[in-house]
């Protein structure tokens, strides 16, 4: 290999002018600038931290290129005469002398009239590399972005052919120094892929077609949180609801409480359903229900022979959720040493099964539900603290069914389509007074509870009929007994709580002596009195219409 050497460069340094007084510096016809590398290096970081690094290298790329194409056509320009190397290493001796980067030729063979070249450089002491390890430290890739853009925008201008050049070894990644090739863009076998930081690359078409997308979905989502699995409409409801919507597009723990019955499940379903492991599995495990000894094993698996008992190798609830949701209810209920293990699963991401000393990476979304206030647990001694941090990092409620009271009607109708499907009979409804009394219960075991008696309501109501009271209320006690506690009205009242006419009131009405119509009488002027004449208004306080008001002033007066 022939050494290459560089001509005399005096012609290059002559042609940079500093013209201080106009605040000018030329470089031949170019004007320049003297710039503090730390400022170009702030840049870097700016747009690194702004646009990412894909477009932090496709701009630095394509400025270096312009440098490129400007230094080659001043080149050609100067040394046509030259012999052609001598003309070409222009560009490396003006890389130097703007104080880029020294640039050592190794190797080059080029033909003008082909196309055909070759050339390999070695760099040294190049500013980008130096800024980047201040600034970044240590990377994997090369990073002397733009200075490649220049090597290649000034060699394909001089080629007239689209020549890129490639950093094989760079300092960054502890090289002892740069090195770069150059070749056509078709001899390179990643060509395409490299070639693409030459292209123009709008961000804003970017960030229209993301925001597209965020639209499209941010509509599927809607549609998913309106499956009809979750039904209710009360305020209760629907902030749970949209808390689970928007956990649903993360990747967050979220902690379900609420007590026994209100639907924790489903909840955990529409969330698990609502994110992006919809295809994977939703793995459920009620902790109350396993075997205090088993927990371990069914949790986290077992192999063979672990423990006297374990006959096969298995798998656990965890690995089963692999990709998808796990769900642990009654999460309070696990023992001590569990939380430990479920603990660590949470902070590493891996499990070990039992006898096995392998760990294995898992990918899920843990959600945990609770009906007892873990807070006290804890106070207790009962639950980890450091667990119980972990898991609350997202608390979701789920108010009792007694507190969204406006939920029943619609949880009904979705039930009844559901059961008179299942148990094929056709059913005229709940009845009015039915509905009233379902309003007024206080649902001790919520939604579970509720289906268990549109359930049973089902099954006991006539064919073609109405559900009635007495089709959903049976356990409370023989049919008379609670027929006495159904106002007439068809308010429920417990038989603890007083009727509104307590018996005091009773008493003074019935020892005044007066009679029922002089009773209607004066209840119904003191209520057109204290309403100022305005029949609607007295209508309201005596909980009747204003026709029915007009009907019994005109009977009470005739
Ligand atoms: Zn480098």
């Amino acid at each position: 290999m022939t050494t290459i050497r560089y001509p005399e460069s005096n012609d290059l340094r002559d042609l940079v002018r500093f013209c201080e007084k106009d605040g000018t510096i030329w470089l031949d016809e170019s004007r320049m600038i003297l710039m503090h590398t730390a400022a170009l290096g702030a840049l870097r970081k700016e747009l690194l931290g702004t646009v990412g690094k894909e477009h932090t290298r496709r701009i630095l790329t394509r400025m270096g290129y312009a440098s490129g194409v400007r230094d080659a056509e001043l080149a050609m320009r100067i040394r046509r005469d030259q012999p052609l190397q001598d003309a070409f290493v222009t560009g490396p001796q003006l890389h130097m002398l703007e104080g880029i980067v020294r640039v050592t030729p190794l190797h080059l063979k080029m033909d003008v009239d082909s196309g055909d070249f070759e050339g390999e450089f070695l760099w040294e002491n190049s500013w980008e590399e130096d800024i980047h390890l201040k600034e970044f430290g240590r990377s994997d890739e090369p990073v002397c972005w733009s200075q490649i853009g220049y090597a290649t925008g000034y060699t394909s201008t001089f080629m007239g052919r689209f020549i890129l050049f490639k950093e094989v070894e760079c300092v960054a990644c502890g090289h002892n120094n740069c090195r770069i090739v150059g070749k056509p863009v078709e001899a390179w076998e990643d060509g395409e892929e490299h070639a693409n930081y030459f292209q123009s690359d709008s961000m804003l078409k970017h960030l229209l077609e993301l925001r597209h997308q965020v639209d499209y979905l941010r509509t599927t989502l809607t549609q998913q949180t309106q499956t009809p699995q979750l039904v209710g409409m009360s305020k209760g409801f629907k902030q749970a609801q949209e808390l689970i919507g928007k956990a649903s597009r993360t990747s967050v723990t979220v902690l379900l409480l609420g007590e026994t019955g209100v639907g924790k499940e489903r909840f955990a379903r529409a969330l698990h359903q609502g994110s992006e492991r919809r295809q994977g599995p939703f793995v459920a495990v009620n902790c109350a229900a396993l075997p205090h000894d088993l927990i371990e094993s069914e949790l986290f698996g077992v192999e063979k022979g672990a423990f006297t008992g374990a006959q096969a190798t298995r798998m656990g609830k965890f690995e089963r959720a692999d990709g998808g949701t796990l769900f642990l209810d009654e999460v309070g209920e696990l023992p001590l040493a569990a939380q430990a293990k479920l603990l660590r699963v949470l902070q590493e991401g891996e499990i070990e099964r039992l006898g096995d000393d392998r760990t294995r990476k898992i990918n899920i979304r843990l959600v945990a539900a609770t009906n007892v206030d873990l807070s006290t647990t804890v106070k207790e001694g009962r639950f980890r603290s450091d667990l119980y941090y972990r898991l609350n990092v997202y608390p979701v409620k789920i108010p009792p069914l007694r507190d969204r009271v406006a939920d029943i009607q619609p949880l009904v109708e979705a039930m009844l389509e559901r059961f008179c499907t299942l148990h094929e009979k056709p059913l005229l409804g709940v009845s009015d007074k039915t509905l009233q009394a379902m309003k007024q219960y206080p649902w001790p075991g919520n939604v579970r509870e509720l289906e268990n008696m549109i359930e049973r309501g089902v099954i006991l109501a006539p064919q073609g009929g109405w559900i009635e009271v007495e089709h959903l209320f049976t356990h409370l006690g023989d049919a008379e007994s609670w027929e006495s506690s159904i106002s007439s009205s068809g308010r429920l009242e417990s038989s603890s709580t007083p009727g509104k006419c307590s018996e005091s009131l009773l008493d003074s009405i019935i020892g005044t002596g007066i009679s029922l119509d002089e009773l209607e009488h004066a209840l119904l002027t003191e209520a057109v009195g204290r309403s100022g004449g305005n029949l609607a208004g007295a209508a309201r306080l005596l909980g009747i219409t204003r026709p029915q008001l007009q009907y019994r002033l005109k009977r009470n007066s005739s």
